[in-house]
């Protein structure tokens, strides 16, 4: 019983989306414009390396870098910065498109992978060997680590930095035709052992890895290094603004580097721009702070230990802050694009209030959120005086017409919620008592005449009486306060129904005084509810849906489990901030 008349979530609040603030990187992308540094283009990447899913991190990044393309007219690449195949596979890679796109926005043209690039980065490789900038260095791992020096103390050079260029041509060529093992030999630019940049004290550009690649399958045992690759599959794409995180922030003098030791010329060819007329301008890489947000943990590394070890059930688990797990707990696109402007985009890192992510969630669920009932500790109650089932028309939603309305069966039998139920008055207690009277959502005034019990003295069953003129109307001569949600017990649908609460206890569960985070879980975080009963209209909405189940909060589909015809709700968030 879909609504065909209701606008959908993503529909709605595209329009509400409020217009971009100020921040640093428009400001700079306005100045460059301005001065015509790349001849009127702008262009920016997405680079996600495919070794996790993403997370809410991420869309901050997503939303930055599509959006300033967006409001400028340019274009914004995805590109999987695919260079360290241990850990990249397949299934991150499908992940990542999916929860892009799904997060509202379309990369340019086809996916870009920089293992696409590795011949070109090979080429380039050999172009610093030719000009005396790189070198074949043999020494192991650890003592390159030893020869590399400390924050205090400078680093020294490698025996292997004078090799010839002819011999280090020669050993890059065999180390390409797999004449080596792993960790041999590594290529490295000569920069400076010296240097305060302990990224300048000859990095390593290649190392040999013989494993085959989830792109280039066999065709590689080199692999080129994070930092080579990330500025050179930039410049080859054309991109003008390279929007990183601040630990990135010491890499720049190494992606400079890099490109201004390469012939700019030969770059060009290359590159994506090789047929335009405009001049060809390196790509500038400008860093921002990372989002980080309290009683969450926000990073790859962490997230897949809690998959791996089984402290959450997988990387979409709706308790994980990765975006497949947002999505399936009822996060909205739209609110996660309004939080990630409201938050903005600056230089120094700050923590995030996770109460303005739930903001903007709530904001637009309440907006969009159709309302339905659902009794979670199902009460029975039986309406005496009415002989037989009567429809009853909802509204969608209380301030949105436009929504339609629906069809709620009021039946002989119905159940309440267990909580909405006191045996004797209570002070503040405004909902039914035995002998008082309180109000059915959008439908009669009931009292409580009797209780009924089962075997055990527990309350089984209340008989109440409906005063028939009441629908739509005050009764005569007495004021009812209380109302509480119902819902069929006869035509209602059984469904099970997932609370989530936080799934850290502590605020700063990656704080660096924590030594182990995993001991932080909550052991409360989901609690499994079966047995409750949702309206029929609910129950066969369009599943991608959320809805506002009346006084207990916002729910959605689950999409895995919901899939072989269950019914399955996950709760979104409660209607209030209540920690
Ligand atoms: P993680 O720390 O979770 O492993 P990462 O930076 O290693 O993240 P990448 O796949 O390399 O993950 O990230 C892709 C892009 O997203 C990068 O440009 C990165 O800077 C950005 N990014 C990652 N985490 C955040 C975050 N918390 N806030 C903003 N941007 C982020
Ligand atoms: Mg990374």
């Amino acid at each position: 019983m879909t609504n065909p008349n209701k606008p959908t979530q993503n529909e709605v609040t595209a329009s509400k989306e409020s217009a971009p603030s100020a921040n640093f990187i428009r400001h700079i992308v306005a100045e460059d414009l301005a001065s015509n540094r790349h001849a009127g283009r702008i262009q920016t990447r997405f680079p996600p390396e495919p070794n996790g899913y993403l997370h809410i991190g991420h869309a901050k990044s997503i939303c930055l870098n599509f959006g300033i393309a967006a409001e400028n007219g340019g274009q914004c690449n995805l590109r999987f910065d695919d260079t360290n195949p241990a850990k990249e596979s397949q299934e991150f890679v499908d992940a990542i498109k999916e929860n892009i796109n799904w997060l509202g926005f379309n990369w340019s043209g086809e996916v870009r992978y920089s293992s696409s690039y590795f011949e070109q980065l090979y080429g380039f490789a050999v172009q610093l060997i030719e000009k005396g900038l790189a070198y074949v260095c043999d020494l192991s791992a650890d003592e390159a680590r030893e020869y590399r020096g400390t924050l205090t103390e400078p680093g020294r050079n490698s025996p292997h930095r004078e090799r010839s260029i002819a011999e280090n041509l020669s050993l890059f060529t065999r180390m390409r035709e797999g004449e080596f093992v792993d960790g041999l030999c590594s290529l490295r630019a000569k920069i400076d052992m010296s240097s305060p940049n302990i990224n300048m004290r000859d990095p390593v550009l290649y190392r040999i890895r013989h494993i085959r690649h989830h792109q280039t399958g066999d065709a590689w045992c080199i692999y080129p290094t994070y930092d080579y690759t990330h500025c050179i599959s930039d410049a080859i794409e054309g991109v003008t603004h390279s929007l990183c995180t601040l630990e990135f922030e010491d890499h720049r003098p190494l992606y400079d580097w890099i490109l201004n030791s390469l012939d700019l010329e030969s770059i060009r060819q290359v590159s994506d721009l090789s047929s335009s007329d405009s001049p060809y301008v390196l790509p500038q890489q400008t860093e921002f702070a990372k989002l980080k947000i309290n009683y969450t943990v926000v990073g790859k590394r962490k997230l897949k230990q809690l998959v791996d070890e089984g402290l959450v059930l997988g990387w979409d688990d709706p308790r994980m802050s990765t975006l497949a797990g947002m999505r399936r707990r009822g996060y909205t696109a739209a609110s996660l694009r309004n939080f990630c402007e409201s938050v903005g985009v600056a230089r120094s890192e700050s923590q995030v209030d996770i109460s303005m992510l739930e903001h903007a969630l709530r904001e637009d669920l309440d907006n969009n959120a159709p309302r339905a009932m659902c009794v979670l500790r199902p009460l029975r109650v039986t309406l005496t005086n009415l002989p037989e089932a009567i429809e009853l028309s909802l509204q969608n939603h209380p301030k949105r017409e436009e929504m339609g309305r629906r069809t709620v069966p009021l039946t002989p039998e119905i159940v309440i919620d267990r909580d909405d139920f006191r045996e004797e008055a209570e002070p503040g207690f405004k909902r039914l008592v035995n002998g008082g009277e309180v109000r059915l959502r959008g439908a009669y005034v009931i009292r409580c005449d009797e209780l009924v019990r089962d075997a055990d003295g527990e309350i089984a069953e209340l008989r109440c009486s409906v005063d028939l003129a009441t629908l739509g109307k005050n009764p005569e001569g007495r004021k009812v306060k209380g109302v509480i949600h119902w819902v069929s017990a006869t035509d209602g649908v059984p469904a099970t129904v997932r609370l989530y609460d936080r799934l850290f206890t502590v605020a700063n569960p990656e704080s660096k005084d924590v030594e182990d985070f995993r001991t932080l879980l909550n052991p409360d975080s989901l609690r499994v509810l079966e047995g409750c009963l949702v309206e029929p209209a609910a129950a066969s909405a369009d599943s991608a849906l959320s809805f506002q189940f009346e006084r207990e909060g916002y729910f959605t589909r689950d999409t895995v489990d919901s899939t072989n015809g269950a019914l399955v709700f996950n709760q979104t968030i409660g209607l209030r901030a209540s920690h």
